[in-house]
């Protein structure tokens, strides 16, 4: 079951601010996929590569499939063909992986840099020193990269009730979109940051969020036994 009362706020508090939703339906059926999908929404965003192949095969062809989940080299192929958006990028090696299948599907896929904003150490994502060696080493294989388009960067903020830090991990994260948004190649053209999950979408628009990931708010909470 779907909280349509949720959807319903937070797609007007998006519409004023021209942000885009991604419903997070991992782990979720494909039965309130499709209650949420006759509402009218067509991004979804999934964290497993099986799970994603699965409901991709049994949903309509225009749902717009974004990865969010940490993607493994060897798994790339399976999303290659169909996936609108994979946010969680954060290697060189998994860039030209993405751009050898996109290659081999005569398609160009689009991606986001996964960036490390918060304190937990389990967390994906390139630190700052990273990104930078990452964007220097771009530059100069940009040209063997044309079938990939990075679009901006994604990041989780701390789980904490601390709004400050939440608050402050989200202005970081900005602040490096923005330093990286000034450079601008056919394939590296920055207009998406993706922030804000359920608990911290709202301080994520804020502070210059335009796609919020959210998942328990729409489809409810997921079973802490299982994973994700
Ligand atoms: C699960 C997940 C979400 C959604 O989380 P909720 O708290 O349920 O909104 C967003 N982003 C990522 C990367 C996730 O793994």
């Amino acid at each position: 079951m779907i909280d349509t009362d949720n959807y319903t706020t937070i797609v007007n508090k998006l519409m004023q601010k021209n942000a885009t939703l991604v419903a997070v339906s991992k782990i979720k059926p494909v039965a309130d996929i499709e209650q949420l999908y006759h509402l009218g929404q067509l991004d979804f965003g999934e964290n497993y590569v099986q799970e994603l192949v699965d409901k991709q095969e049994q949903l309509p062809k225009d749902v717009r499939w974004h990865f969010i989940g940490h993607l493994q080299t060897n798994k790339v192929k399976y999303i290659a063909p169909f996936v609108h958006l994979i946010h969680g990028v954060d290697s060189m090696k998994l860039l030209k992986e993405i751009n050898k299948h996109a290659q081999k599907n005569n398609r160009i896929i689009n991606t986001l840099l996964q960036i490390h904003i918060a304190k937990e150490e389990t967390k994906h994502g390139l630190d700052e020193v990273e990104m930078s060696k990452l964007f220097e080493e771009f530059t100069k294989e940009r040209h063997n990269l044309k079938n990939i388009n990075i679009l901006g960067l994604m990041g989780m903020a701390s789980f904490s009730d601390d709004k400050t830090i939440v608050r402050n991990e989200f202005k970081h994260l900005k602040a490096l979109f923005d330093t990286y948004a000034v450079h601008e190649f056919p394939n590296w053209h920055f207009r998406i940051l993706s922030m804000g999950m359920s608990g911290d979408y709202d301080i994520a628009l804020e502070e210059g969020s335009n796609m919020i990931r959210v998942g328990s708010l729409i489809f409810g909470k997921r079973k802490p036994a299982q994973k994700g």
